[in-house]
């Protein structure tokens, strides 16, 4: 047979994963080379040549013939900073730099040595920290700009969930009314 991959080529799509069966399926599809596999282009379409073949092992088996890393599906345009980011990723109020996954609320920036959350004080129970929530009493930080509206209506008797939800759910209007609240409170 003329068309038929090397035996290296075959050693090779082995230790990426592929099967005797998936081979004998690609070299009857018309892939008997690594060449071959630059036709076929991604590995979307290597799997639709070969039934039953896992992701990850035409993933691999691309990669090596056609030396392209497959596009992450977090970044698709292979370029800049990644779109949807889970809620828990940091990133420095400083410099922007996104911190490690090991980062602990109160670790410095590995970037700029600053401390990378800013350090915000809570509305319910005044007590201040880095982080989303505050440790001492659990509530959700609001923006330092916001600290005096949320204090407001924690004393108007607002629970403790509900001050960072009603502010989010505000309009800028009745954030100035509530402002006005502030000022005549504190008269
Ligand atoms: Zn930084
Ligand atoms: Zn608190």
């Amino acid at each position: 047979m003329a068309n038929e991959f090397t035996t290296l080529e075959r050693n090779i799509l082995k230790a990426k994963g592929l099967a005797d069966e998936g081979i004998a399926a690609l070299q009857e599809a018309g892939v008997a080379s690594r060449a071959d596999f630059q036709t076929v282009g991604d590995a979307e379409t290597l799997a639709q040549l070969v039934p039953g073949l896992d992701e990850a092992v035409a993933a691999k088996v691309m990669e090596w013939a056609t030396g392209v890393v497959a596009r992450k599906a977090a970044d698709p345009v292979g370029t800049g900073p990644v779109l949807v980011d889970s809620a828990d990723v940091v990133y420095c109020v400083h410099c922007r730099t996104k911190q490690p996954k090991d980062y602990k609320s109160g670790d410095l920036c590995l970037a700029c040595g600053k401390q990378a959350e800013p350090i915000l004080s809570c509305y319910w129970c005044s007590s201040s920290g880095p982080g989303k929530f505050c440790r001492t009493c659990g509530a959700e930080f609001v923006s330092t700009a916001e600290l005096d509206l949320a204090v407001l209506l924690r004393r108007e008797g607002l629970p403790k969930e509900e001050v960072p939800r009603k502010l989010k759910g505000m309009t800028a209007a009745e954030k100035d009314d509530l402002w006005g609240r502030v000022r005549r409170s504190r008269g």
